[in-house]
């Protein structure tokens, strides 16, 4: 059996007991069959559930729910979307982006709502999402920000601070300034995830774990195949395997695994907090070759995810990705590059897990009543909050509802293929490769170029 607690601080301190659910038995038949007990098939579940209490809804998990990257992330449960609202404006149109936008508002609401009505203890903690400017020349990124999110009539609801008015707030090492959202909360993230597969369960779901889902069927009764028996659904099957979903046949293009990693901090003493502010718990982050995904713990820790992953070859996930102990030392220098207060301090754990990256970044929260097929997937790395908007839409287009979030581009979007092998691992190694050689340029010249690279434009990079 494995040690569940081994893969992430998170889990370690969830406070809840990682023994698996019992496994499938047998075949089947429900309402509603969802692959994977992460964000995306959890709120899937809680969603249909509170619409219809009626509904016979099970979820097969092939480890314990919040084993993925719901169990391991950064706890950044904010409105950030993998696609800007600049980017989306130029794919679809400005309307689209802004309904997006609110969309993703109405996530960090509802995250923390949830939390409240079910009593779950996730440490939600609403400080909003503070972006800071370590260097003069990353003060554009921070205006151009603002200016995303004003092009489509919401700049009131941002801020840029300046140096002065950012040090009132947090002291970071060379801070120039900084970019403000309020619509953020840091969540400690396996105690949300936890926390949503007891809520299932007691609205009447059911949870299987230890059953890996080896296959899906389309039809009039969709089917998701396991070693143990098939879970046949009468209304749909729903895959909600985020990277892993690369490994179900017929979906290995369509999203690929990188991996993500984070350090984190003993719990500092209240004289490091004193000269640190970080008073509000915003989740903060920033550019750069040292730039990351940072929290304040709620037992008064700093986690320090850096902008670094790998790509597996062949996008197979193995436990072994997880542990980069170059990418560990480089983000606890990181950390003490924002924070020197830190020299002395411990870091007690590191891990990694993988998110998945479509080919054009763009997420899909899909379902085709001929096929039964529903799918979401494909945050780039920003689904704590996107998995809850998942949730919704996909609970609402399996009831057969018309409402305004069935509007939203994603619902129409169809996954841009993946190169084949070996294109992918070079393409993607390359341009993971120039993007840290380019930050290293920014660093010694002061400036950006002018344009992306055409292989960054490839790749929406
Ligand atoms: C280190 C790290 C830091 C991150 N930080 C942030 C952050 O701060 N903010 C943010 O918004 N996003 C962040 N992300 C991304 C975010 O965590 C994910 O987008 C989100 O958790 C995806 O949820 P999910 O349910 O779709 O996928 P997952 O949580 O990955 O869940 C998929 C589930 O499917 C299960 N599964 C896999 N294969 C099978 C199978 N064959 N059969 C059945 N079940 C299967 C897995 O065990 C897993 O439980 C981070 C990701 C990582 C890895």
């Amino acid at each position: 059996m494995k040690d569940y607690r081994a893969y992430s601080f998170w889990l370690e301190t969830c406070g809840d007991d990682l023994t698996p659910r019992p496994p499938l038995d047998g075949s089947i038949e429900v309402d509603v069959a969802i692959m994977g007990a992460g964000f995306t098939g959890l709120w899937t579940a809680y969603k249909l559930l509170r619409r219809d209490p009626s509904l016979s809804v099970a979820v097969i998990e092939k480890e314990i729910a919040g084993f993925g990257a719901s169990g391991r992330n950064g706890g950044w449960c904010f409105s950030g979307f993998p696609v800007s609202p600049r980017e989306l404006t130029r794919r679809y149109d400005a309307e689209s982006a802004r309904a997006v936008s609110l969309a993703m508002f109405d996530s960090v609401d509802d995250v923390g709502r949830v939390c409240t009505e079910e009593d779950i203890d996730a440490h939600y903690a609403r400080g909003g999402e503070r972006e800071i400017a370590r260097a003069y020349y990353d003060l554009p990124q921070l205006r151009e920000m603002w200016a995303e999110f004003d092009a489509i009539g919401l700049g009131d609801q941002m801020q840029v601070l300046d140096a002065e008015q950012t040090a009132a707030r947090i002291r970071v090492n060379g801070a120039v300034g900084s970019f403000f959202n309020p619509h953020g909360a840091a969540v400690q993230p396996a105690r949300l995830a936890r926390g949503l597969a007891h809520a299932v369960e007691r609205h009447g779901g059911r949870i299987y774990e230890q059953t890996a889902v080896t296959g899906y069927q389309p039809g009039p009764n969709p089917k998701l195949l396991t070693g143990r028996g098939e879970v046949r659904a009468r209304r749909a099957v729903v895959l909600a395997g985020e990277a892993y979903l690369a490994s179900l046949p017929g979906m290995g293009r369509a999203i690929i695994p990188l991996t993500s990693h984070i350090v984190v901090t003993e719990p500092l003493s209240p004289d490091i907090w004193e000269q640190i502010g970080w008073e509000d718990r915003a989740v903060m982050g920033g550019f750069g070759t040292h730039g990351g995904y940072l929290q304040r713990t709620a037992d008064g820790r700093i986690a320090f995810g850096p902008y670094r992953g790998v790509y597996p070859y062949g996008s197979r996930i193995t436990d072994a990705l997880d542990r980069q102990e170059a990418i560990f030392e480089h983000a606890r220098r990181s950390a003490r590059l924002w924070f020197p207060a830190l020299a002395g301090v411990r870091f007690t754990h590191a891990w990694g897990g993988v998110f998945g990256m479509p080919r054009d970044r763009m997420p899909t929260m899909s379902f085709d009543p001929r096929s039964g097929i529903a799918m979401a997937f494909g945050y780039t790395g920003e689904g704590v909050a996107t998995a809850n908007l998942s949730g919704r839409v996909l609970a609402d287009a399996i009831a057969e509802v018309d409402s305004d979030l069935l509007h939203l581009p994603m619902t129409r979007h169809q996954p841009r293929p993946w190169e084949p092998e070996p294109a992918r691992w070079t393409g993607v190694t390359f341009v993971r490769r120039e993007r840290d050689k380019q930050l290293r340029l920014v660093e010694r010249t002061g400036r950006y170029p002018e344009r992306k690279s055409l292989a960054q434009r490839f790749y929406n990079w």
